[in-house]
């Protein structure tokens, strides 16, 4: 029961620090095959969206000042971004794949970046450097970036995603007090598909015993469907003992005391406050299910980057995509070691075709879908999996 005096939206005003950093672009070691990007970046530490649930406010992130308060900005990031990417600098120049702008410890499109447009001097840049792109975002404020999106998505590639916890305007208002409502988000993502751009929905977390309902859930995916979304990515939600437990706690004391003992049932301590993993089979279930029933691919499918990956990096993903499409069906898989077997390889799968089998990891089942891979840049068994 959400009680009747936290439905009004509050946004707090925030404090802006402006701070220079040293460095910008995180290079991962091995490619991220839930966003499909190599490179990660936070322009801004903090984010006024202040959601409820967020784990930006845990401690080990080591946010400075009060979490939704206060925000750090990065005001030399572009300049720090032109040096990190001059070829000139590099022994190993950057490969141009997808860099992601997809947050972490706050929103790429957070209110503050209207004043100070971090992030689309930024994508100017990467539109410069032909780099492609991939947000994800909460706010609509992303619209503002249409026209630099869609030059990098004509001559490269962009994917605009946005994060969800459902698609109930109620609900969110009051675990997402600070972004527009998801009604809002699925329409500046329907315009975004009207460009021709690529878009995804990250279902997470979606907040138990709330939005994880088999009813809230396929309400989600129909609209992302309705939408013409490209697919969906899952996730449940992770309580970390400490600031980011406290203050969700608190909030779901003053709007849905009844729920508090449930909570108490499913996280119990560990490092990683994961919820207990009865929980996370049987949401997991629900997803598989309804996605299935409205053929939603459940990672990003390889149309939107198989002509941008090297070879090695395209069997990685689709290989840890099949890790998890295996077992979310509960089938052993070894895929997964595979791909990070292959990820320490120096040379190239294709010069390797006699050889495949001496990859650790690398059996008679996944050498013939790593050729079909390097063959027709999928695979049909995956592809079946995939929705
Ligand atoms: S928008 Fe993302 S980073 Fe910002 S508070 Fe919400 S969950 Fe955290």
């Amino acid at each position: 029961m959400i009680s009747t005096n936290t439905k009004t939206k509050f946004i707090k005003k925030v404090l802006a620090k402006e701070i220079k950093a040293k460095s910008i672009l995180r290079k991962s070691k091995k490619i991220d095959s839930w966003f499909l990007i190599n490179y990660g970046m936070n322009l801004y530490r903090g984010c006024e969206h202040n959601c409820v649930y967020c784990d930006g406010r845990s401690e080990g992130y080591y946010v400075d000042g009060e979490f939704g308060e206060e925000v750090s900005v990065k005001v030399n990031a572009v300049d720090v971004l032109k040096r990190e990417l001059d070829p000139k600098r590099k022994r190993i120049p950057l490969k141009n794949y997808f860099v992601g702008m997809v947050g972490g410890v706050g929103d790429s499109y957070q209110p503050l970046e209207k004043k100070y447009k971090l992030t689309r001097r930024a994508l100017e840049l990467f539109h410069e450097k032909r780099f492609p792109v991939h947000i994800l975002t909460k706010s609509t404020l992303v619209e503002r970036d249409i026209d630099v999106i869609k030059q990098i998505n004509n001559e490269t590639r962009a994917i605009v995603s946005f994060s969800f916890s459902s698609t109930d305007d109620e609900i969110s208002s009051v675990f997402e007090p600070g972004v527009p409502p998801p009604s809002e988000r699925l329409k500046t993502l329907s315009k975004f598909k009207k460009d021709g751009i690529a878009c995804g929905m990250y279902l997470m977390p979606v907040i138990p015993f709330v939005t994880d309902t088999p009813g809230v859930m396929e309400e989600t995916i129909r609209k992302a469907k309705e939408a013409g979304l490209d697919f969906i990515i899952f996730g449940g939600m992770t309580l970390k003992e400490g600031k980011q437990k406290e203050y969700f706690i608190k909030n779901l004391k003053e709007n849905y005391p009844e729920l508090l003992s449930h909570y108490e049932n499913i996280y119990q301590k560990n490092k990683w406050g994961s919820p207990t993993e009865e929980y996370n089979q049987s949401i997991n279930q629900t997803f598989d299910l309804l996605s299935k029933k409205y053929k939603m691919p459940k990672r990003i499918p390889p149309y939107i980057y198989r002509d941008i990956l090297e070879e090695n990096d395209l069997v990685i993903v689709i290989l840890e995509h099949l890790d998890y499409l295996s077992k979310l069906e509960e089938k052993p898989s070894p895929y997964g070691y595979a791909a990070y077997s292959i990820s320490k390889l120096k040379e190239p799968l294709s010069g390797m075709k006699g050889s495949l089998r001496s990859i650790k990891g690398v059996g008679k089942v996944t050498e013939s879908i790593i050729k079909e891979i390097l063959k027709t840049g999928s695979s049909q068994y995956y592809e079946k999996l995939l929705r």
